[in-house]
């Protein structure tokens, strides 16, 4: 059965924030390749993958159930970021909106009683703790290295093995 048209929009604008979401990260993987850190250039282009991966998963969810998807423009992301920290924390900040535009989705689905909606929803529900708590992690371990060059590197040595974003 399809969704209401209300829920429909709520959709592709999820959709729309997933893409923004990969095209962010990929201008945080040019910061780090400008930087000479290219594990964490890494890190951050397999996010972008897993972020169009999730767009994916929504927009083929929203042609499953007989809707229309309808893309948005995506505006230009921030790329005036000082340190790897600042990346880092621009990221938890932006997964932070992603984690509030879900819960919101979710709330829209149980008012509708859009049923169908609930399986998608809690993925994506579970999948951001993940995301907040990796990013978070990685936050506070690049705090931690400071001004140490070679901390770091060691780091950027270790972001360098993520092979795949899954999802
Ligand atoms: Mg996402």
């Amino acid at each position: 059965m399809a969704m209401s048209a209300d829920l429909q929009d709520a959709y592709n604008d999820q959709i729309t924030l997933e893409f923004a979401s990969s095209y962010a990260y990929l201008q945080m993987a040019a910061f780090f390749e400008d930087a000479n850190l290219p594990g964490f250039a890494n890190w951050m282009r397999q996010q972008a993958e897993e972020e169009r991966a999730h767009a994916m998963k929504f927009f083929d969810f929203v042609l499953d159930r007989g809707n229309q998807v309808e893309l948005r423009s995506i505006s230009a992301p921030s790329a005036d970021y000082t340190s790897p920290l600042s990346v880092f924390e621009a990221s938890l900040a932006h997964e932070q909106k992603v984690t509030a535009s879900i819960h919101d989705l979710y709330s829209r689905a149980t008012d509708a009683k859009d049923y169908e909606s609930l399986p998608l929803l809690h993925w994506f529900i579970d999948e951001q703790v993940e995301e907040e708590a990796t990013v978070g992690e990685l936050i506070e371990q690049i705090a931690m290295a400071g001004d140490n060059g070679a901390a770091l590197l060691l780091l950027d040595r270790e972001l360098g093995t993520r092979v795949s974003g899954g999802e």
